[in-house]
């Protein structure tokens, strides 16, 4: 017999991640969720569709019912917002085709009520860095460290933005200590590298949480998406201006993504456990000058290494030489070459992203064969003069936390 599910029944993650947004199948006689490709859906009392196109256009509020054409909502995505709003702990989540079109569409949300002044902290990831710098939305950002978010705060201020850990360096800030500093401005947390198994933004105070879900939420490199979780006031606005701008994710993404969700706690967890190995064995290893690894722990490092990053990465063999990350196999790449590349020299330099910095995103192998290739790429990139590239003597061999 089917039974209604009880929202106040606390739940762990490891049981939401593959029962949310699946609640329903078993009386629908389902077991899979069905995959909904229509573009359209048709409907002949006319009147009541244009009740219903009304009644979105001025909230924003989902449809009830079908919806009437595919870029106001889509069942099967539907299915994924609703699972991860339960594992981020908000009201609601909106997806989007890819972390850049849900980053852009939290910042028109902002401007279109004429806060366009955003007030961020490097680093962050390298496009969205790009957008903000380039106020390509018509939008003005002033960076700062996060001691200075209050002051940098102005009456036309729509957004606080961090990344924790930060993308490329892993570099973490406090959370609770910044949503306080931003009054009643939002803070928009990116969790994409910790995800909600490891981190929630919205119990430390931020309003927002965006991810790019083409990397941990995905978790197989074969599927781009984005997604805001955040509350339902905030939703409205965002699904207005997804409908109006398009940005919005491929049923078939939503599909993958829901699937990527029910198995996201033991991804991360496991190759978790796989990437503080490696960074117990970098830490002490005389090619590698320093290694980042964040307090909240994850499946991401980065180090900076004594020669050449170039050659590690021409070295390596098992591990793919890649940007992206968040993929059940290990990935590796140079932030200044590649997911970094847009970041002016000086604005990259200055927010910790050295020359000599590598990123890899530990996937499911077994460690020992990950630290054979490991091993033996970094034995392709002999080391020069030991130093950093920022001119700085040589920093300690030590996991820096
Ligand atoms: C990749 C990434 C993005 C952008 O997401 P796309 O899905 O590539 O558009 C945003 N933030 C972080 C931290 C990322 O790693």
């Amino acid at each position: 017999m089917y039974m209604d599910y009880d929202a106040s029944t606390p739940r762990a993650l490891a049981t939401e991640a593959v029962h949310a947004g699946r609640e329903d199948l078993a009386a629908l006689g389902l077991h899979a969720p069905p995959l909904d490709l229509s573009t359209t859906y048709p409907s002949y009392d006319i009147r009541a569709e244009a009740a219903r196109i009304d009644e979105f256009a001025t909230t924003g509020a989902r449809l009830d019912g079908p919806p009437v054409y595919a870029r106001l909502d889509n069942p099967t995505t539907a299915r994924f917002e609703d699972a991860l709003a339960r594992l981020e702990g908000t009201d609601s989540a909106v997806a989007f085709a890819s972390g850049m079109a849900a980053l852009t569409a939290v910042l028109l949300v902002r401007a279109s009520l004429g806060l366009r002044h955003v007030v961020a902290v490097r680093p962050l990831y390298g496009c969205s860095d790009h957008l903000l710098n380039a106020g390509l939305l018509g939008t003005e950002v002033t960076w700062t460290d996060p001691a200075g978010i209050a002051e940098a705060i102005r009456p036309d201020t729509g957004l606080v933005m961090v990344e924790t850990p930060a993308n490329p360096t892993l570099a973490e800030v406090d959370i609770r200590a910044i949503a306080h500093a931003c009054g009643s401005v939002p803070l928009l947390v990116d969790n994409t590298f910790a995800t909600p198994v490891l981190q929630r933004p919205v119990e430390e105070g931020a309003r927002i949480v965006l991810h790019s879900a083409t990397k941990y939420l995905g978790g197989h490199g074969d599927v781009m998406g984005g997604v805001v979780a955040c509350d339902e006031e905030f939703a409205r606005g965002l699904r207005q201006v997804r409908f109006a701008t398009g940005g919005v994710l491929h049923p078939l993404a939503g599909y993958l993504l829901l699937r990527g969700l029910s198995t996201l706690p033991v991804r991360v967890r496991a190759a978790s456990v796989t990437a503080a190995e490696l960074v117990r064995r970098l830490a002490t290893d005389p090619r590698v000058a320093r290694v980042h690894y964040p307090r909240v722990g994850g499946a991401m490092v980065s180090f900076e290494v004594y020669g050449d990053p170039h050659d590690v990465i021409a070295g390596v063999r098992l591990i793919t030489p890649a940007v992206s990350l968040g993929s059940v196999d290990t990935l590796i790449q140079h932030p200044a070459s590649i997911s970094h590349r847009i970041v002016a020299e000086g604005d990259r330099r200055s927010a910790g992203v050295s020359d000599r910095l590598l990123r890899m995103s530990v996937g499911l192998e077994d460690v020992e064969d990950l630290w054979r290739d490991l091993t033996q790429a970094l034995s392709a990139a002999p080391a020069g003069t030991p130093r950093t590239t920022d001119g700085s003597a040589s920093p300690s061999r030590r996991a820096v936390r």
